[in-house]
């Protein structure tokens, strides 16, 4: 019928409608014609090798913009494998929606091609989830995935679409009723704010104290607060710490910024008032020795559930930039600021001063071969010198993400992309792909050892194909952690020469993956060599792979993480 359309085109219809503008995803039985379409409306696709890079990308993406990250599968495997994206959306609480085909609903139970019960699969891992059983259910159940995905806490949501139903017709002009019917019911959930007595209250704890201080992540990223962070900052006196996503917010050279000074911030506050960040692992959960047993934690939160969870000493249910507007107004209207001569401000600078020229002394020098810490100064500067907008970072690994985070330099908002919450290894190349789809005005740098790259090195390809400004910077030791650190009476047993389990071949040629598809490769080990490879690139603005030799001994088994070991 010439006025008819099919499942696979109410879907994309439907997402086109309700503003979706980029997909990622794995193209396949039966949701290659969902994809096509979609390009046909005007939704960018980018295709991947493997759903579960392009699920990092979604989730990535959903952070950046503050719109859900969409992620579409095949069935049964293709929905597994988007699982990783998906999960990692939920523990970072960052929208996306994940779409995958299904079986035909009437071979369930007997062995279809590709089948799984894929409600039931995803549950520990999405807010919502939700299968259109006929073809008119689409367009609802496309705005009941995409609405959630972004209110309250931001999450991953999932919808399952069953081959029958893509398979399934109907005419044009019974769709687009469906379609405006649906657009017209979606309601928003408004921006949560606490209540003004609440604001008094926390203004009144951060004015009486002696050490405070001001914790920010993540979450107050997505909230888009860092105009609201930082006019509180400079209003107060309050010295800072971003955890680190939440690098960039504020500028990391700040006069007030106390990341060189960490554990006396967190070790000496009185009160902590923190925005957008858990009191979890990365936070010590804001417990002793690490932290004052006496400390206040004013805790502001979109989340309800993770405030009862924490049990601070009071917090603000609500968006992170209304919150802090509100403190803001209420403290214009009886300022406070503790001023450079404040014995904690005093005591935190000093302090920072001593710990960054110890830290400068030790990047000034040129060590070769290559030690972590001379090519991510040579990095730190390039990343400096390209001024703004700022490139996006993106960095994992043990040791080259611990280093990089103390030695990158943050400028701007959302510009550091990492492990996260779930220290999720194998991001790298989604979330470079989503950072440049998401923020096509900025060059985005890759920092990651060669383990982070080795998951999803063939997505080199998904960044030479779509022609995307980002440099990929391997640091190579060889191996998970470097070289084998085994001591003599660990190597025994039958299959005592194989290479050691944190092994790589040694001084693999990484740069030419990318040769292999048209892109640029660059091989350095020395500090002059990896200054020309990132000018070159930095300028060029097209895919690029350096592959960095660091000395295998470099760095310490685990990284920071030793004491989980
Ligand atoms: P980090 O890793 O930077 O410490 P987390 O991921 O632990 O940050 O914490 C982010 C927190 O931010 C989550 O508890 C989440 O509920 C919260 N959050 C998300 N969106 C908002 C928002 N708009 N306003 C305030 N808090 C938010």
């Amino acid at each position: 019928m010439a006025d008819s359309l099919d499942g696979n085109v109410l879907a994309a219809k439907s997402f086109a409608r309700f503003g979706v503008t980029h997909m990622f995803g794995v193209v396949g039985i039966p949701v290659t014609g969902l994809a096509n379409r979609a390009v046909q409306l005007g939704i960018r696709f980018i295709a991947f090798h493997n759903e579960q890079s392009a699920g990092y990308a979604a989730s990535a993406y959903g952070y950046l913009t503050g719109r859900p990250g969409l992620l579409l599968t095949v069935s049964g495997p293709g929905c597994v494998h988007g699982l990783a994206g998906l999960s990692n959306a939920m523990i970072n609480t960052w929208p996306m929606v994940m779409i995958s085909g299904s079986s035909d609903q009437k071979d369930s139970g007997r062995g279809d091609f590709q089948e799984l019960d894929q409600i039931e699969a995803v549950k520990p891992f999405s807010k919502f989830s939700v299968k259109a059983i006929d073809i008119k259910e689409i367009p609802d159940c496309v705005a009941r995935v995409l609405d959630p995905a972004v209110s309250g806490r931001p999450g991953g949501c999932y919808l399952d679409l069953p081959t029958d139903v893509l398979h399934q017709t109907i005419t044009e002009s019974e769709a687009e009723k469906l379609l405006a019917e649906v657009e017209k019911g979606r309601v928003f959930e408004a921006t949560k704010a606490p209540p003004s007595s609440e604001i008094e209250k926390a203004v009144s704890v951060l004015r009486k104290a002696e050490r405070p201080l001001i914790v920010f992540g993540k979450g107050a990223a997505y909230a888009r607060a860092e105009g609201e962070l930082k006019k509180l900052v400079e209003r107060t006196g309050i010295p800072f710490l971003p955890t680190p996503m939440g690098k960039g917010l504020v500028n990391d050279d700040h006069e007030l910024a106390a990341s060189a000074a960490r554990s006396l911030a967190i070790g000496k506050c009185d009160v902590a008032l923190v925005v957008g960040a858990r009191l979890n692992w990365l936070l010590h959960f804001g417990e002793s020795p690490k932290w004052d047993k006496d400390v206040k934690f004013i805790l502001v939160d979109v989340s309800e559930e993770e405030i009862k969870l924490r049990k601070p000493h009071l917090g603000l249910v609500g968006d992170a930039k209304k919150v802090l507007e509100m403190i803001n107004k209420e403290i214009k209207d009886d300022p406070f600021c503790l001023g450079k001569s404040h014995p904690w401000v005093e005591a935190i600078s000093k302090k920072v001063k001593d710990n960054v020229s110890k830290m400068e002394a030790q990047l000034a020098k040129d060590v070769v071969p290559f030690n972590f810490l001379t090519p991510m100064r040579i990095i730190r500067d390039a990343i400096l010198g390209v001024g703004s907008p700022a490139p996006v970072v993106v960095s994992e690994g043990a040791n080259t993400m611990d280093v990089g985070r103390s030695v990158l330099v943050q400028t701007e908002p959302r510009t550091r992309l990492d492990a996260g919450t779930w220290g999720t290894m194998g991001v790298g190349l989604g979330y470079c792909i989503a950072a440049a789809v998401a923020n096509p005005e900025r060059l985005v740098v890759a920092v990651e050892g060669d383990s982070g790259f080795g998951f999803s090195a063939m997505e080199v390809e998904t960044l030479v194909r779509y022609k995307l400004p980002v440099v990929v910077i391997v640091f190579n030791n060889g191996g998970v952690y470097g070289g084998d650190r085994r001591s003599p009476e660990e190597v025994s047993g039958p299959f005592k020469d194989d290479p050691a389990p944190t092994s790589f071949v040694p001084g693999a040629a990484y740069h030419t993956l990318i040769e292999a598809f048209g892109g640029k490769g660059y091989l350095v080990g020395t500090p002059d060599e990896l200054k020309s490879a990132l000018s070159e690139s930095f300028s060029a603005r097209k895919p690029v792979v350096i592959n960095v030799i660091i000395d295998p001994f470099a760095g310490a088994e685990s990284g920071r993480m030793q004491h989980k070991n």
